[in-house]
């Protein structure tokens, strides 16, 4: 069976009046809602490529937080029919720029809170993605804030 490996970036920003985050996701041309992700090309490491591929899509320079990474897998039907084993492997990345330039590749984008970052998804292997994101960003920020209060 065919593989293919792509990696991308879980985006989110902190609304400035409410503190809440906020996540970004595209519509793409296929018609779901999904995760800014892409191909690995040549000897990218998956960082390096989920880095690009961010850049890219959104045109948002986005570096991956240190311990995360986590890979969500599903198999799909090339244009020649063919079967293709797929998997994806996502980081996790802050940014304070919500302006976006999409690529062609998309037809919006949104930046949402998880409740309806999640509903928004197309796909429940992504929706499981962002729920462990979103725990490891809060359970980040309180260790951080516990370590600042000492
Ligand atoms: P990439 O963005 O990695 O370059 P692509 O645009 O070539 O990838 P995919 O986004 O993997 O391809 O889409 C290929 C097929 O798999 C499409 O039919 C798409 O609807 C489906 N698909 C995309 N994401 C998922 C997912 N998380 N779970 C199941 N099927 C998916």
């Amino acid at each position: 069976m065919k593989k293919e490996q792509s990696a991308g970036i879980v985006v989110y920003q902190r609304n400035k009046e409410t503190g809440k985050l906020e996540y970004l996701l595209l519509h793409y041309l296929g018609g779901h809602w999904d995760l800014p992700k892409g191909k690995v090309e040549g000897n990218e490491s998956l960082e390096e490529a989920a880095v690009r591929e961010v850049w890219e899509e959104t045109g948002l320079r986005v570096a991956p937080i240190a311990g995360f990474s986590e890979s969500i897998s599903y198999c799909y039907r090339g244009p020649q029919k063919e079967l293709v084993d797929k998997s994806v492997t996502f980081f996790i990345g802050e940014t304070t720029e919500s302006k976006i330039k999409l690529s062609e590749e998309h037809l919006a984008f949104e930046w949402l809170e998880i409740g309806q970052a999640l509903r928004r998804l197309t796909y429940n292997n992504a929706r499981h993605l962002l729920s462990m994101v979103n725990q490891f960003i809060h359970a980040r920020d309180e260790a951080l804030n516990s370590l600042e209060q000492k």
